[in-house]
């Protein structure tokens, strides 16, 4: 079926539902004829990677095991299945970790980052972790010949990033971001770029601010900085007009919920690892629009990402750490150590 590609494959396995991965050698995978096999180059540790190798509360709730994770990547198409048109060996793809179905209301209606039967690659599906994998030829984003490749397996975070920084019209407006990931660094980086009056973004790791340097922004250290504080470094005393909330840290839910005016419109992005509550009151009695967003908008963000892209936007600060595969437990401690931003895994 694969001619001339090997038989088996290097990958990072979840056996069962425990923490941790192992690298196991596995049978490279078949690709049907609406799928593409990518040889993968590059990928990125996500957030989501991080609850599924810790196996969290939402890791437990939203993984399937046995599995391959990871989902987002850079690679290069090895083969193609029989009804496959348009997209041919050799070219440099992303992929859209999002599995569709095509058929639903949503779906059916150009929502498909709303699909009512939507999988995730790498969560329920087996993943990038791995040096092949076979994707719906649907999914692949062809990337243009001068994207630089690191810029290129961020794409997937990048289109987060665009779709959060985008929901709302951003110029003129204040915004708080809460959590300097890199998410929401990019976040941070694009309003800025797209002018925003003001951009205060904000973490617990003063490594992850210093990153924030690099870009136009207001830095400040949570949870010293609070709500006050907050507006004061935004020049806002009201509130701030908008609030991307990019870390899914409990305490980070309350302050944005503070900091923002009555009003005020919250973008929730970020994942909490456990259970948690805010002030619901808060929410009704000033006004509060909250949207929560998750991927991207579907191919909408992932021509917005090539277009910022092609026309100056270097997301590539956020990257501070690339391992081989085979340092996948230095890589994976390093990402969730707090002192790194993007974390790369080469698989070339
Ligand atoms: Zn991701
Ligand atoms: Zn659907």
């Amino acid at each position: 079926m694969n001619d001339g590609l090997p038989t088996t494959m290097a990958a990072l396995f979840k056996p069962g539902p425990v923490a941790g991965l192992q690298l196991i050698e596995t049978p490279v995978p078949h690709h049907g004829d609406d799928d593409v096999l990518i040889r993968v180059l590059l990928t990125g540790l996500c957030g989501t990677d991080l609850h599924i190798h810790a196996w969290d509360d939402w890791a437990r709730s939203a993984v399937r095991t046995p599995l391959i994770p990871g989902h987002e990547c850079v690679g290069r198409i090895v083969a193609t299945g029989s009804a496959v048109t348009g997209l041919h060996e050799g070219q440099i793809v992303g992929v859209e970790g999002h599995l569709t179905c095509g058929r639903c209301e949503q779906c059916r209606a150009g929502a498909r980052h709303l699909c009512l039967r939507n999988t995730n690659l790498g969560v329920h599906t087996d993943g990038v972790f791995a040096e092949y994998v076979a994707v719906p030829a649907a999914n692949v984003w062809v990337h243009g010949d001068r994207v630089p490749l690191e810029v290129a397996s961020i794409f997937d975070p990048l289109g987060n990033a665009v779709h959060a920084a985008t929901t709302h019209p951003i110029s003129g407006m204040s915004v708080l971001i809460t959590g300097a990931g890199p998410i929401g660094l990019m976040a941070a980086q694009i309003c800025a770029r797209m002018g925003a009056r003001a951009v205060v973004i904000t973490d617990i790791s003063s490594y992850r601010l210093g990153l924030a340097e690099h870009i136009d922004v207001t830095p400040a250290t949570a949870p010293q900085a609070g709500p006050d504080e907050l507006r004061a470094a935004g020049g806002t005393p009201l509130g701030f007009d908008i609030g991307l909330e990019m870390s899914g840290a409990p305490e980070a839910l309350q302050t944005m919920l503070d900091a923002v005016s009555p009003g005020g419109r919250i973008v929730a992005l970020g994942l909490p690892s456990k259970d948690t509550s805010v002030d619901w009151a808060d929410i009704s009695t000033r006004m509060l629009n909250i949207q929560g967003v998750s991927g991207r908008r579907i191919p909408e963000t992932w021509r917005s990402v090539a277009a910022l892209v092609a026309n100056g936007l270097d997301p590539s600060f956020v990257i501070t750490h690339k391992f081989r595969y085979d340092q996948h437990v230095e890589a994976f401690a390093t990402a969730a150590g707090g002192k790194a931003g993007k974390v790369l895994l080469d698989w070339a």
